[in-house]
């Protein structure tokens, strides 16, 4: 018979060892005592019992926790349990889908859910992921692979798939439904990879560009200890090449160890209040001489009275000097129009945004060309930006400048029309500095 402490059956060997002890020293004289001790030590054996029993019951009736929950209480409804193991999942930052014997999704936590942009659950896996090499290992008796999945489309993503089969006894959904067979655990790596493939690119970049000064000056030396050892006007000419290589290891080094420390800084934006116009004549005093060298012009509006910005006075000179010099290399002609310098108004806006273009009338670009052009090492002309000692890193840099400031860097061009460039910088409260000037100056107003 079972009672809410289980079967009393269990409760026999007490009364039985009482009963015997008591009818043994019944049978003699004096009965009465050891039936008296008999019944006692019945009755304790009999307490003892049932306090065990209650210790069991209340034992067993406790929720479960931990790996235990997984395992439907006795009495549970399945799809109450299945429904209630499966909920768990859904605070994993992995995307989960459980697959059945025919294929369909049993269930798909949250962050799967978010991942394919809908609920896979109750439909076949392959309306929601039609890759081969995933089916193919889905259909193998004991699933597990390791799979990568490109999704193909406007936001074409790469989802890493690990198969493994779903242990025996382990939850699952009522019949009728088909018994569980795999786990599928997903992670976008889209940002992941890229990021990885950046890495390699730019190792192979460097290498690259260090490779073509470095064998330049090998050549150069061996000349030099060999044929033109007696000849002192090679000598010069060699020596001269020399400089000029290394000239270009060291302007890649700098700059690469530039990007860098901009890179590091570039979640903490500079608090520094700046004159933008000082900024600006500083760049244009390192400028202007080489751009007299090669009879091109630089015209420059006139910054006195422009408001503060905040900034980091080096970085926004460097930002400008390589703006500058790039609009003279590329898009100055000797005796041509001029390069501008071109004062931006007020652009409303969380910040208030105030800035400076540079403008010019050189061979401009194509709109592909204009997308890459502050892609490290990417050159519209790999010779013409050898030729002319560049680096392929200014414009990777303007851009880090920039994002550092939470300003805002404007790109525009056509070819044949010439380019120009708005860097955009949040402006400072009047007065924070006291050394701009409150208000807009009437050529700033004007905008470029
Ligand atoms: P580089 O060291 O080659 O000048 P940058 O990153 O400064 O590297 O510029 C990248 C490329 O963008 C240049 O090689 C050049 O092809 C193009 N470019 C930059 N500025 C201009 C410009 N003002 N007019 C036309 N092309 C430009």
């Amino acid at each position: 018979m079972a009672t809410r402490f289980g079967d009393i059956g269990r409760l026999r060997p007490a009364f039985g060892v009482a009963a015997a002890v008591g009818a043994g020293f019944a049978s003699g004289r004096g009965w009465w005592i050891p039936a008296l001790l008999a019944t006692a030590a019945a009755a304790g054996l009999f307490w003892r019992a049932i306090r065990r029993e209650r210790r069991r019951a209340r034992r067993e009736s406790r929720p479960a926790t931990g790996a235990a929950s997984l395992r439907p209480a006795p009495g549970r409804d399945p799809a109450e349990a299945f429904a209630a193991a499966t909920r768990l999942f859904d605070e994993a930052p992995r995307a989960m889908l459980l697959v059945d014997s025919e294929g369909g999704v049993a269930y798909a936590n949250l962050a799967a859910r978010t991942l394919l942009e809908r609920d896979p659950a109750g439909r076949p896996l392959t309306a929601s992921l039609r890759d081969p090499a995933l089916h193919e290992a889905l259909a193998a008796a004991f699933p597990r692979a390791e799979i990568d999945i490109a999704r193909h489309g406007p936001a074409a993503r790469l989802i890493q798939a690990w198969v493994r089969p779903v242990p025996v006894g382990a939850a699952s959904p009522p019949p009728p439904a088909p018994r569980l067979k795999a786990l599928v655990v997903m992670e976008d790596v889209t940002a992941a990879r890229r990021e990885a493939e950046i890495r390699t690119e730019f190792v192979a970049n460097v290498s690259h560009e260090l490779k073509t000064p470095l064998a330049a000056i090998q050549g150069l030396a061996e000349t030099l200890q060999g044929s033109a050892r007696e000849d002192p006007e090679a000598q010069a000419r060699f020596l001269r090449l020399i400089a000029a290589q290394t000239g270009r290891m060291t302007r890649l080094v700098e700059d690469l160890l530039s990007l860098r420390r901009i890179e590091t800084d570039e979640h903490v934006p500079p608090r520094g209040v700046e004159d933008l116009g000082a900024i600006l004549d500083e760049a244009l005093s390192v400028v202007r001489p080489l751009a007299e060298e090669r009879g091109i012009r630089i015209e420059a509006d006139d910054f006195s009275g422009f408001p503060p910005i905040y900034g980091d006075r080096d970085q926004l000179a460097q930002l400008f000097v390589n703006l500058l010099d790039n609009a003279v290399k590329y898009g100055g002609k000797p005796g041509g129009p001029p390069v501008r310098l071109k004062a931006l108004g007020l652009r409303e806006g969380t910040p208030r945004l105030v800035g400076a273009a540079i403008q010019d009338r050189g061979p401009g670009f194509e709109d592909h060309e204009r997308a890459r052009l502050t892609e490290r090492f990417y050159r519209v002309s790999a010779a013409s930006s050898k030729a002319k000692g560049g680096t392929g890193l200014g414009l990777a840099i303007v851009k880090h400048i920039v994002n550092r400031h939470r300003g805002a860097l404007e790109i525009d061009g056509a070819p044949g029309k010439g380019a120009r460039f708005a860097v955009w910088l949040p402006m400072a409260p009047a007065g924070a500095a006291g050394a701009a000037g409150a208000a807009l100056g009437a050529e700033a107003r004007s905008g470029a």
